[in-house]
């Protein structure tokens, strides 16, 4: 039998896939947007915290330039008391000195022009010199702050007071004293230097803090001397309760906290300095909104970017995933189509090679078989048989019964003509009308009669009611051939109608029977 090839679509056949190529992509643009996202928001952190970091180092800068311009400015006043405190108490307060003190304190507050005037009080608070060109007549300050407080404190060292309107002028001034001690160690007055406040002032304008960026100086024990931006009536205001007096001073002479004002509730990072020589504390503070603002326009325009980004390839993607669905759903249909051409094929070559009424192989199959099984015989030098069968008395049985009945019998013929052979390689096949053959290869004569006759007989013990037959049932007549072919032409025909031949002797000796071509029974 001949082996059947399948039509071929040209399709290749699709590799087996783990994943399928949508999830695949679906997967691939939710990773890409997901990276996207999260980098921004990463690049967008970190570019705060780098803010924030700079924003630290230029308010600690700021606390340290602020605290080093009040040292050496209150340290310059301080230098010339504790001059004048040496030369009063070893030359005493006596007119002609005091003349002298006059001109020595009109110099030294000349030198320098922070200084808002020097002044000598004796020990009931009377203006004995200052640095004034008038001496105010029957002025007394012993009702300042600085004054009691060296009356009733023996310590010698520098005193820095709250700020205070000036007796003389009415600016606005911080103060600087030391106290005198007579011979024996009695209280003999004070020596005071006063520094203008508009000089503190000055120097804080100068810095770059924003809108709602904050300095202040303030005594450590809270009270407030100055802060820009300036405000007079907070001078000297109590300021103890601030989270920097009550939680961070107590613990860290300098240090930068970030925290919310209770007063106008903007958040600010406070750098703050508690001065070593003296008992001040120096803040800078910078608005962490202000700070902030160039990283979160930065921020908005970079995460729109991004944004527009990953809709455009999300929109890209879902183009790209419904192109791949589309693709793959069209590969899915022409493998369907070519599976079920491929079957349309197959059940089209099986037709075209096989008898419509008995199923068995059709005259065509039949004739390439034999051309193929007669060239491997001559090959092998094997033998190759041949049965023809011929039901006896046909054209009667068509008569008698009608042409359907007559089909009928024959697929009845045709099914035990194919039960009859035994081996996979033997073919039986209807030669044409109710002509069948049986075709056996690697079979000689003797074995063609075996397989001839059983057929015969297994027809007869069907026992198919046929009237005008002379033994009453239907019956048939076969005639056999088997060689081993030696020559190529015509052999195939030779055998044939030596097959032929020997059917016609069985067909004229009587019918039911087989017989072999002459001279091979
Ligand atoms: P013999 O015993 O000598 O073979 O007599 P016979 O009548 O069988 O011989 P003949 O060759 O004269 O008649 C064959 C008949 O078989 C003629 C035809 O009508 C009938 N026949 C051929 N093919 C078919 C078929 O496919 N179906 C039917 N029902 N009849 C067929
Ligand atoms: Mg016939
Ligand atoms: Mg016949």
């Amino acid at each position: 039998m001949t082996s059947m090839s399948a039509v071929s679509t040209g399709l290749p056949d699709p590799a087996p896939r783990k994943l399928p190529l949508t999830s695949l992509a679906i997967g691939f643009v939710i990773l890409v947007c997901a990276s996207l996202i999260v980098m921004q928001a990463w690049v967008t952190w970190h570019a705060r915290e780098v803010q924030l970091a700079e924003t630290e180092r230029a308010s600690t800068n700021l606390a340290r330039s602020v605290a080093q311009h009040a040292y050496d400015t209150i340290k310059a006043a301080d230098t010339i008391l504790v001059g004048l405190v040496e030369r009063v108490e070893v030359d005493g307060i006596t007119e002609s000195n005091m003349d002298r003190m006059h001109t020595l304190l009109v110099k030294s507050a000349q030198e320098l022009p922070q200084l808002h005037g020097l002044f000598i009080y004796d020990k009931n608070g009377r203006w004995v010199a200052n640095s004034q060109s008038k001496m105010l007549q029957n002025a007394n300050n012993s009702d300042r702050e600085y004054f009691i407080f060296h009356r009733e404190h023996a310590d010698r060292s520098v005193h820095i007071g709250p700020p205070i309107k000036s007796k003389s002028t009415g600016e606005w001034i911080v103060t600087v004293s030391r106290r005198l001690n007579d011979g024996d160690g009695s209280f003999a007055g004070v020596v005071l230097s006063t520094i203008k406040m508009e000089y503190f002032k000055r120097h804080y304008e100068q810095f770059e803090i924003g809108q709602t960026g904050a300095i202040f100086v303030a005594l450590d024990n809270g009270t407030l001397l100055l802060r820009r931006p300036f405000e007079e009536k907070s001078l000297g205001r109590d300021i103890s309760q601030l989270p920097l007096f009550r939680d961070f001073l107590p613990h860290a002479r300098m240090g930068t906290q970030t925290f919310t004002s209770g007063q106008d509730g903007i958040t600010r990072i406070n750098s703050y300095l508690h001065l070593e020589k003296y008992p001040l504390v120096v803040s800078a503070a910078l608005s962490r909104d202000e700070v902030l603002a160039d990283w979160r326009s930065n921020a908005i325009i970079q995460s729109i970017g991004v944004g527009l980004l990953i809709l455009g390839l999300a929109f890209m993607g879902s183009r790209l995933i419904r192109q791949i669905r589309l693709r793959t759903q069209v590969e899915n249909e022409l493998l369907l189509a070519r599976n079920s051409l491929q079957s349309m094929n197959r059940t089209l070559e099986k037709l075209a090679m096989q008898d419509g009424l008995t199923g068995l192989a059709n005259r065509r199959q039949f004739d390439t078989t034999l051309r193929d099984e007669f060239t491997r015989a001559m090959r092998n030098g094997s033998s190759l048989a041949l049965i023809m069968i011929d039901v006896d008395c046909f054209k009667q049985y068509n008569d008698i019964y009608g042409h359907a009945a007559g089909d009928e019998c024959l697929r009845e013929v045709g099914k035990i003509v194919a039960a009859g052979k035994n081996r996979p390689g033997d073919l039986s096949a209807r030669y044409g009308g109710e002509e069948l053959v049986v075709l056996l290869p690697g079979t000689d004569v003797a074995g063609a009669l075996m397989v001839a006759e059983s057929i015969r007989q297994a027809i007869f013990r069907m026992d198919l009611k046929h009237a005008g037959n002379a033994c009453g049932v239907v019956t048939v007549s076969a005639g056999v051939d088997a060689f081993v072919p030696v020559r190529e032409n015509n052999q195939a025909l030779e055998l044939i109608e030596a097959a032929d031949q020997a059917l016609y002797r069985a067909k004229s000796s009587g019918r039911n029977r087989v017989c072999a071509s002459d001279g091979k029974t």
